[in-house]
């Protein structure tokens, strides 16, 4: 490889030395996070919260809709991680004026963003597509896809600001959508179909970013035990078929929401800094092959 760099083949090896990250320090040091959907105690965006906190961030924001545990969860990673400013707001991660808002806060106090989270989202009851009436359908659209529509809409531009005075810019921007979106999926039409947009909306607003240094990428977890997930939990267990939800997987088991939180530290760190318009499953493999098992 030395003879290659020699060669000129990889010129720009020696820049991405530069920009290469330390496995030894906290992995997001200094950086201002805005993550949504973190008021449910036991959601992905509460578990990622403290990931970023924990690993060095300078300030998290915690956004929810439903701000019933924000401050609770503010005084929480507070006592756990002092160094860290945590701020809570009470927003609509689909609406235009709050997304706008919350990042012009970030800039305004800190003169930075690093890392939009867009991870709130809904799921309604499975439902044959037949009964999906065309208004359930556009809630969902509006709340899992056009909600990281805005995040990328008005972070990257504010990460860009960020970049600006960097010698190598960097931004991340990630969106939760779901294996749903990558597969077939027997629940729901709206919700898969509004995962899929995601994941699409990652691929395209990563090439629309070329020469930004801001990247956007997806998360597509499996089934993950949340908030979301609890009914079909609990559903199961009273059937006595909770045991079956795990062994479908290749892991054998259901996963945590800090499963998929370390994913999302990793995609907001500079560890992914050359990953960029993917959707990383994390799903223990579920959606790696056909389910069928003789
Ligand atoms: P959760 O229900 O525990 O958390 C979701 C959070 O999003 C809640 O706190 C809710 O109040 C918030 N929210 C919903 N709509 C909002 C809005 N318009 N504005 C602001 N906040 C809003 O569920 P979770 O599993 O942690 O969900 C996080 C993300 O992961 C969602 O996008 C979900 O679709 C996705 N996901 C979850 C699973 C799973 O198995 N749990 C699988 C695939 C994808």
């Amino acid at each position: 490889s030395e003879q290659l760099v020699d060669q000129g083949t990889f010129e720009h090896l020696p820049i991405l030395k530069k920009i290469a990250p330390s496995s030894t320090g906290p992995r997001v040091k200094g950086k201002v996070v805005i993550v949504t959907g973190t008021n449910s105690a036991i959601g992905i965006g509460r578990a990622s919260a403290h990931q970023f906190a924990q690993n060095g961030a300078r300030a998290v924001y915690l956004c929810d809709y439903d701000d019933s545990n924000l401050e609770a969860h503010q005084r929480e990673i507070t006592s756990l991680y002092p160094g860290v400013d945590v701020h809570t707001r009470q927003f609509d991660a689909a609406d235009e004026e709050s997304v706008k808002k919350v990042v012009d806060d970030a800039l305004k106090t800190y003169g930075r963003l690093d890392v939009f989270f867009a991870n709130a989202g809904i799921v309604g009851q499975p439902k044959i597509f037949t009964d999906v009436s065309a208004d359930e359908f556009l809630f969902t659209l509006r709340t899992n896809v056009v909600s990281v529509h805005l995040a990328a809409k008005y972070a990257a531009p504010a990460m860009m600001i960020t970049s600006a005075e960097k010698k190598y810019p960097s931004g991340s921007i990630i969106g939760t959508a779901s294996v749903a979106g990558l597969r077939s999926n027997a629940g729901s039409s709206d919700y898969s179909s509004s995962k899929a947009g995601v994941i699409s909306l990652a691929q395209t607003v990563a090439y629309q970013l070329a020469g930004t240094g801001v990247r956007i990428n997806a998360i597509c977890p499996g089934v993950i035990q949340t908030g979301m997930t609890k009914m079909m939990y609990d559903a199961a267990k009273e059937r006595g078929t909770e045991k079956k939800i795990g062994q479908l997987n290749p892991l054998r088991r259901g996963a945590h929401a800090d499963e998929v939180a370390r994913v999302a530290l990793f995609l907001g760190s500079e560890e992914s800094s050359y990953v960029n318009g993917q959707a990383w499953a994390v799903d223990g493999g579920l959606s790696a092959g056909h389910p069928f098992v003789p």
